[in-house]
């Protein structure tokens, strides 16, 4: 089949098509405003220049730096008053080869100064709803002041630096410059307010619980904390203003926190004072929980977190926390309530065990009891899977009403059920969800360490992808949580889900690698549509193999690194000999959609009597049938030739016996097992979306067989909006279907299909039932 298809083709290249291509067909095909090659163009303007710090492979430079921040800390929880104190030495080492002038020291909280900019930078008309607390915030009250109370900075010597506060960032005047190479340590002492989360939608701080009057913490985001410098930005000094996240670099923590003694903490780290803070029975069910790999152990049962709620302990217990040697860490959470219930269980990776924990109050139960040390055992797996082995000891999720906020081994997540226990599958899927999420945050940002003020999407669009990975796994493996035979409801992930986004008002769309502070949806730019793409890479542009590979060398190229967009876009290509440039400018650097449709078909008969362009061409140039090798012709039904010589005629009376022109080198007996084509149809596809994207065709035919074709996508590459294909076959084509299974996130299906579908026909079907009533 393939010899036949190729003789026959390379004639009509060589005769008859060379003038109709040259002469018409080409210019017909162009149509003004597409610069045909752009979209396939390499991405060298885009791109920063590869250096000796980052490779054109993708992968961390010969001279790449990351510098290391060090951190103790003593802080303190004041429940009663709502206020955090802190005390905290910075060992700060310069591996960049400039020396720096001074340091840049984050001071996040200041987002929450009384008089902040951060409230001032948005544009605002009047709503037609108002949440009445936000309403009240915003109005009516005072506003709160939570931002940093800098007590002091002081140098080793404990002698005061000067220092300058820019907002959310504090530059530190360092009398001589940090030399390349040295290190120096710094104190700060600070304290501030503690926002109620529930109220000002911080990401950290408490909620109030007023029929027991106690208070849930999770705290993050509370210290002073170094800002990154590095080969791409320099120092990432740019303001906190509440969309766009951290940037930070790693090192290793050394924290103790003091809390009311009745409290249970749990914090990033491992615990070092685990017998002083732990009861005899608590650590009874420890040692029993690091052995339950099916189920979690509870630490603290709910009858005992319910019975300390009325206590109020006046004491206080400090729990201690360190982070394990050569497992950099890039932040520090906890959390602190005396209304925690918690519990914990072993999870058994390739290579290691870790814990996956969760804490809650009983508001979350039943619902926190039953699912989520299950969502974060799953989590760990897939994850790891898909990049490498999670490297810290524990994983842990803890309940915090509206929260989705992750933190190194530590996390706060949303999804409380009704007062009386009960919850909607929307309640359960949705926590299940956030914590895949936020405890696969540890990948992508915590250890693949990106910058999230610049690029929300390399960790919320990986983490969304991934999310959906583990999702699926989590419905095939707890088939009772879901409904019977389902899949997993993901909200994202799935070609369709982001079609409604795309093909939306395109003023309110921004390309992906857009800065999160200037996007107006950042749920669909950073997450939706990163998981989307990547999903469509991985099923539909690269299949899973190569993907898997791809993805997987970028997590283990970057582990306990800081890649760039790029670093992941060149690792990508890198590792799978895919060349995608038109995939990251398509999807990540446009706000272009995808949508390819079937134009018209065209059918043909093949005939060996000569055409009327044959015989003008001939005679043009003087040739006689002598000057030229055997020929046959493609000839359109309904064309002059047609009407004058084959109408109403079968394929098969009109057909030469294309057999003879096989290859010379065939046997006869190959020869006879050549299928012979006796339909020939012109394919017109065209693509109204400005994203280039494989062509996925079914044809169906008349036997009710049905055959699909995927063209790769640089089909496109030079013609941007029409590409044609000649079909051969042995059965008469019936029909076309583009993207049958709907993987494109095509945002058009109604021009998918040929004959094109009768739009009205379920409008008159129903107009008929109507009237037959
Ligand atoms: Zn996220």
């Amino acid at each position: 089949m393939n010899k036949l298809k190729y003789c026959f083709a390379s004639m009509l290249f060589l005769f008859g098509a060379v003038v109709f291509a040259q002469e018409v067909e080409e210019k017909k095909e162009r149509e003004p405003g597409h610069t045909n090659q752009s979209r396939f163009k390499q991405l060298y303007e885009e791109f920063s220049t590869p250096n000796t710090y980052r490779s054109a492979s993708g992968a961390p430079g010969p001279d790449y730096y990351q510098q290391q921040a060090d951190y103790k800390m003593d802080i303190e929880l004041d429940d009663k008053n709502a206020k955090i104190y802190g005390n905290e030495t910075i060992t700060y080492t310069n591996n960049s080869p400039d020396d720096l002038e001074f340091l840049w020291v984050q001071l996040d909280q200041n987002v929450r100064e009384k008089d902040t900019k951060s409230a001032l930078r948005n544009g605002n008309g009047v709503n037609f709803a108002y949440q009445a607390s936000n309403f009240a915030q915003t109005y009516i009250t005072e506003s709160f002041d939570g931002g940093f109370n800098i007590e002091s900075v002081k140098d080793a010597s404990g002698k005061p630096l000067s220092y300058t506060v820019n907002q959310t960032m504090m530059r530190i005047n360092i009398p001589q410059a940090l030399k390349s190479g040295d290190q120096m340590s710094f104190s700060i002492k600070w304290w501030y307010n503690i926002p109620d989360h529930t109220v000002n939608r911080a990401r950290s701080g408490y909620e109030y619980f007023p029929k027991d009057g106690n208070r849930a913490y999770v705290i993050a985001q509370f210290f002073p904390r170094m800002a990154v410098y590095n080969d791409v930005e320099g120092w990432q000094n740019h303001q906190f203003w509440g969309s766009g996240e951290f940037a930070l670099p790693f090192g290793a923590y050394e924290v103790n926190i003091t809390a009311p003694a009745d409290h249970v903490v749990d914090a990033t780290g491992v615990l070092q004072n685990r017998k002083e803070v732990f009861t005899k029975e608590m650590m009874k069910r420890y040692e029993q929980a690091k052995k339950s790999y099916d189920k979690p152990v509870l630490i603290v049962t709910q009858t005992e977190a319910e019975a300390k709620e009325g206590s109020f302990s006046e004491k206080k217990k400090t729990w201690k926390f360190k982070t394990e040697p050569g497992n950099l860490v890039r932040d520090f959470g906890f959390a602190s309530s005396r209304k925690f219930i918690w519990d914990m269980q072993a999870v058994k990776l390739a290579n290691r065990d870790v814990m996956a924990v969760s804490l809650y109050p009983k508001e979350g139960n039943p619902l926190w009891e039953e699912q989520s040390t299950k969502a974060v055992a799953q989590t760990l797996v897939t994850y790891s899977k898909h990049t490498f082995d999670y490297p810290y000891h524990k994983a842990i999720s803890v309940h915090a009403k509206n929260q989705g906020m992750e933190y190194p081994m530590i996390c706060w997540n949303y999804g409380r059920p009704n007062e009386d226990g009960t919850y909607s599958d929307r309640t359960k899927y949705g926590m299940i969800s956030v914590i895949i999420h936020e405890v696969g945050h540890n990948f992508f940002p915590m250890i693949v360490n990106s910058d999230e003020r610049q690029w929300g999407w390399m960790d919320e669009g990986l983490d969304t992808f991934m999310q959906y990975l583990a999702e699926q796994d989590f419905g095939k493996n707890y088939p009772d949580v879901i409904a019977p035979n389902a899949k997993y409801p993901s909200r994202r992930g799935e070609a369709s889900k982001i079609v409604p986004y795309m093909s939306g008002d395109q003023s309110r769309i921004s390309p992906i690698m857009s800065n999160p502070e200037n996007v107006y949806q950042l749920g669909p730019n950073a997450y939706g549509k990163p998981a989307t793409a990547l999903n469509i890479l991985r099923e539909t542009v690269m299949g899973e193999e190569l993907f898997d590979h791809a993805f997987k060398t970028y997590a283990q190229r970057w582990k306990f690194k800081h890649p760039t967009p790029e670093d992941f876009f060149r690792t990508m290509e890198d590792a799978s000999a895919v060349d995608l440039d038109w995939y990251w400018r398509g999807w990540f650097y446009t706000t272009d959609y995808v949508d390819i449709g079937v134009k018209g078909v065209k059918k043909y008969y093949v005939s060996g009597d000569k055409t009327k362009q044959m015989k003008e061409y001939m005679a043009a140039r003087n040739l006689t049938d002598a000057d030229l090798p055997p020929l046959v012709y493609l000839v359109e039904e309904g064309s002059e030739d047609y009407n004058e010589g084959l109408k109403g005629k079968a394929p098969s009376e009109v057909a030469p016996t294309l057999k003879e022109f096989m290859m010379d080198n065939m046997t006869a007996e190959e020869r006879a097992q050549v299928k012979e084509p006796k339909f020939f149809y012109e394919v017109t596809f065209n693509k109204p979306g400005g994203i280039p994207m494989p062509l996925i065709v079914e044809y169906k035919y008349a036997d009710g067989t049905t055959e699909s074709v995927t063209y790769p996508p640089e089909i496109w590459r030079k013609n941007d909006a029409e590409v044609k294909r000649v079909l051969s076959s042995e059965k008469e084509l019936v029909g076309i279907v583009i993207d049958p299974k709907l993987e494109t996130a095509d945002i058009d299906t109604t021009n998918n299909s040929w004959p094109i579908k009768d739009e009205k026909s379920d409008f008159d079907q129903f107009k008929e039932k109507v009237k037959g009533k």
